[in-house]
């Protein structure tokens, strides 16, 4: 079952607009315009069951309702294509090679929550993809499906596209829209949340690249056709992303549910070399690392949190027996002791102290209580921060300790 590579898997498909149309494209832009209202679109997505797929998991069609009714103020809508997160590469993919599959859900989602202006927040490194969307907005524009009078239903919207400059913190929501606003990227203390009081405290709906390009399909099939795919509390399809020690890597597009070992073994054709599995980070670099021994997990949002992980962004690394995870872990704490933002104390001052305490232990100066000293950091920064980017960096630095405690041990004695 594919909904967001269906188009991108046929060998001849392009991307332009008359591509997308010829598979279909642009019609459930004309059936929620034309046929329904705003709040029976809100209520189809709620159907359906969707969660974000930008990391957090929260569900859609919740989050939708929570623009205040009523409001006298600009509703805007932001879709989040700041993909940061390292071992994370699926929205690039739908960006390049499928814009207007994220333009529709971006025209849908618009008038759904009773926007006149959506901005396409882009990572900075993304240009090749900021290019094509340009165009794509053009060629939407020039058909009808953007601007005034849309489809002649007097529905207007505008789409614009803002380039981010890299700090991976801009992809936390409130981060986001101080640097959408001009400002330094600097996550906002919640509440208020985005829905009540976002881009320029008008209330504003953020959501990811993958979430908005499922939209389509729920318009055209019903809330519960999506909902039958997948897994209770985790509905529809999902993008991993396998990377690493794996034979084949790449994009796989597979209902929630899926078994890890099955993603790896079976459909990444397995391990490098045919070595043995150390360790798989199941959701991008910031959420815990499983063991070898926990991979017939499932993936969708519940299973994985019941094990002490999360489905995050659904980046699949798969490490091999010859990693040593001191390497992990300290590539890892490399990262978020430069990307936090310097908000927080616990943060600032967190990251750089495992950074430091682990690359000691990697240089062979650890001291024997530098373990248990990395633990407490982790316990000190986790919920102790504006924004969860504390948690991000926390998590993997103690599961690398406490799954893998005698690779750090081994570099000690
Ligand atoms: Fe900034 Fe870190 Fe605090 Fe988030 S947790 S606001 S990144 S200092």
């Amino acid at each position: 079952m594919k909904i967001l590579l269906k188009n991108i898997e046929e060998p001849d498909y392009t991307g332009s607009i008359q591509d997308y149309r010829r598979k279909g494209g642009y019609t459930a832009v004309s059936k929620a315009i034309k046929e329904m209202t705003p709040e029976e679109i809100v209520e189809e997505v709620k159907k359906s069951g969707i969660r974000g797929r930008g990391g957090a998991g929260f569900p859609t069609g919740v989050k939708w309702g929570f623009i205040p009714k009523n409001t006298d103020k600009p509703i805007y809508l932001i879709c989040n294509a700041d993909e940061g997160e390292p071992g994370t590469f699926k929205d690039r993919i739908i960006i390049e090679r499928d814009p207007h599959l994220l333009l529709e859900g971006i025209i849908i989602t618009s008038y759904a929550i009773k926007s006149h202006q959506a901005y396409l927040y882009i990572r900075g490194e993304f240009v090749y993809g900021a290019n094509r969307l340009n165009s794509a907005i053009r060629e939407a524009a020039e058909a009808g499906y953007i601007g005034k009078d849309i489809l002649g239903s007097g529905y207007n919207l505008d789409v614009q596209i803002h380039r981010g400059a890299g700090g991976y913190i801009c992809g936390e929501e409130t981060a986001l829209l101080e640097s959408l606003e001009g400002k330094r990227g600097w996550p906002r203390i919640k509440p208020p949340f985005p829905a009540a009081e976002g881009a320029f405290r008008c209330p504003t709906i953020v959501n990811n690249v993958e979430t908005l390009a499922n939209i389509p399909f729920i318009i055209n099939n019903g809330g519960e056709s999506y909902a039958e795919i997948g897994v209770k509390n985790s509905t529809g399809t999902k993008l991993f992303c396998l990377s690493g020690h794996i034979n084949k890597p790449g994009i796989y597009e597979f209902p929630l549910g899926i078994s890890l070992r099955s993603l790896i073994y079976e459909h990444g054709g397995g391990i490098k070399n045919n070595n043995k599995l150390k360790g798989v980070i199941p959701g991008g670099s910031s959420m815990p690392v499983l063991a070898s021994d926990e991979i017939d997990v499932s993936m969708d949002f519940d299973s994985l949190a019941n094990i002490g992980s999360a489905l995050g962004s659904a980046g699949v690394i798969v490490m091999d027996e010859t990693v040593d995870m001191v390497d992990v872990s300290l590539n890892v704490a490399k990262f978020y002791a430069h990307e936090s933002c310097g908000q927080c104390t616990p943060c600032r001052e967190g990251m750089p102290w495992m950074r430091d305490i682990i690359s000691r232990i990697k240089d062979g100066k650890g001291k024997k209580e530098d373990i248990d000293t990395l633990l407490d950091i982790t316990y000190n920064v986790e919920g102790k921060t504006i924004c969860p980017f504390g948690e991000a960096g926390a998590w993997p630095i103690r599961a690398f300790v406490n799954k893998f405690r005698e690779d750090f041990e081994k570099h000690i004695n």
